[in-house]
């Protein structure tokens, strides 16, 4: 069924019995040509383009929870592409470039909003480094706007733009970034997969892979064993613990971090904004939550749940820029597993297993990666050579030094 205005009324003349299930629920095969490992937002992307772009058939997704239990439908759902990196921009470019016209490819109301994003500037140095990035991007074919103080006052007029600790003296733009429904991608990507032939398997833990003279020929599964030509782990968080199974071990550590979200208000945050002087960033979701996070716990883990010292971090941030939000009451918060690598760059590769390929390393920016991760790891998969935008995202450049340290943090996963 295709979604359109007209279904909508057609359905809602006629009881609305007419809509069925977004995507099947069908039992494993003994094989397909493709497995994909992981059901959220990358896993189920891949596997969308696949069948649509590389013409990819027999290709299987397992989950081993529910479609969107993951950072898919945990994030603070920002997309933006204010990169300033040679290795990561392009990518990041041509993921937004995908968001732009996502919502009509897959036929699905992701609500993509391009409300702009704004990284507010406190000191000179700051807006030395800033403007740096914005010619970054206008280089890569993004857009990019620095705003004066007074600019940005017009905007947001209850920012504390001169008494305040961190006098804000402008910002860097990016008018194309905004956000997206989170949850929304997953059950859009698994809606367009399904249509086009792809088996989304739930409640499917992958427990092990199986080897034949050094080649990856299939998985260990909660329901039994899966056969593939090709096998692509798209796990984030869980990315150490499912590849430790075939012996790798990553350049990457999982950390936990937590999102906030507030009562409902009336539409007080045109956009979104980040702090420059500590780590906190806000939106307010279509529903009037204002929508914000900031750092990482600061310690390895696979719990899905946070600590308050960080909620207190947090919340400080927040109100050294935002007093009046101060006013408003917490409503939820909750926690999701970070795969951190050591330059805080992701990896699409190959791995040193014929047939097995990875996916992953997102750091706390993975959502808005999603249409061009889950584009290029398709690239690889089924031409066996990376897509051009991603050509930088290879295990070995731990080994030869060319490091994508977009914070120049150096090997300290938990401070990128
Ligand atoms: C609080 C928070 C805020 C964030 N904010 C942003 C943001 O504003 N912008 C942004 O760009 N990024 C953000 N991120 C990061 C982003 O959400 C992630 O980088 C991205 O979602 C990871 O990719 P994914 O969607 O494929 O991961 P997931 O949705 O986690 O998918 C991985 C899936 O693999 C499954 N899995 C694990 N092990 C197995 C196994 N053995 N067998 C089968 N399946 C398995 C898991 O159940 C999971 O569903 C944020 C993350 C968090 C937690």
């Amino acid at each position: 069924m295709r979604y359109s205005g007209l279904q909508v009324i057609k359905q809602a003349l006629t009881g609305h019995k007419g809509w069925k299930p977004a995507w099947r629920d069908p039992e494993p095969k003994p094989n397909y040509d493709i497995i994909i490992i992981g059901g959220g937002g990358h896993g189920l992307a891949t596997a969308y383009y696949l069948a649509k772009e590389f013409g990819q058939k027999r290709i299987a997704v397992l989950e081993k929870g529910w479609i969107g239990g993951g950072n898919v439908g945990r994030n603070t759902t920002i997309i933006r592409s204010n990169y300033l990196l040679d290795g990561n921009e392009p990518f990041y470019e041509f993921s937004l470039k995908l968001w732009e016209g996502l919502e009509q490819d897959f036929n699905y109301n992701a609500m993509i909003s391009q409300r702009g994003i704004l990284n507010l500037i406190h000191s000179d140095a700051q807006r030395d480094a800033f403007i740096r990035r914005g010619n970054a991007m206008l280089l890569n074919g993004a857009d990019a706007e620095m705003l004066t103080t007074e600019q940005i006052k017009a905007r947001y007029p209850y920012l504390n733009t001169e008494d305040a600790r961190f006098p804000i003296k402008g910002g860097l733009a990016q008018h194309r970034g905004g956000t997206v429904r989170h949850d929304a991608v997953a059950w859009g990507y698994a809606r367009g997969a399904d249509k086009l032939g792809v088996d989304i398997i739930q409640n499917c833990e992958v427990t092990g892979f199986r080897q034949e003279n050094g080649r990856c020929v299939g998985v260990e599964t909660s329901r039994g064993y899966i056969g593939a030509g090709k096998i692509g782990c798209a796990v984030a968080g869980s990315s150490s613990r499912l590849m430790s199974k075939v012996d790798m071990r990553l350049p990457m550590e999982s950390h936990v971090l937590q999102a906030f979200v507030s009562e409902g208000l009336k539409p007080v945050m045109p956009g979104v904004v980040t702090f420059g002087a500590g780590h906190f960033y806000c939106s307010q979701s279509d529903k009037g939550g204002l929508v914000f996070g900031g750092d990482l716990d600061g310690y390895n883990s696979y719990a899905q749940r946070g600590n308050l010292p960080v909620v207190e971090d947090v919340c400080e941030g927040g109100m050294a820029i935002f007093p009046a939000f101060g006013r408003a009451r917490l409503l939820r918060m909750w926690g999701g597993i970070m795969d951190m690598s050591m330059d805080g760059s992701p990896i699409i590769d190959r791995t040193p297993i014929d047939g097995l390929y990875f996916n992953g390393g997102w750091c706390y920016g993975g959502f808005k990666a999603t249409p061009a991760s889950g584009f290029c790891f398709a690239h690889l998969l089924a031409r066996d050579e990376p897509h051009p935008t991603a050509t930088a995202y290879r295990f070995n450049r731990f080994e030869t030094g060319h490091m994508i340290d977009e914070k120049g943090m150096g090997n300290q996963p938990n401070l990128h």
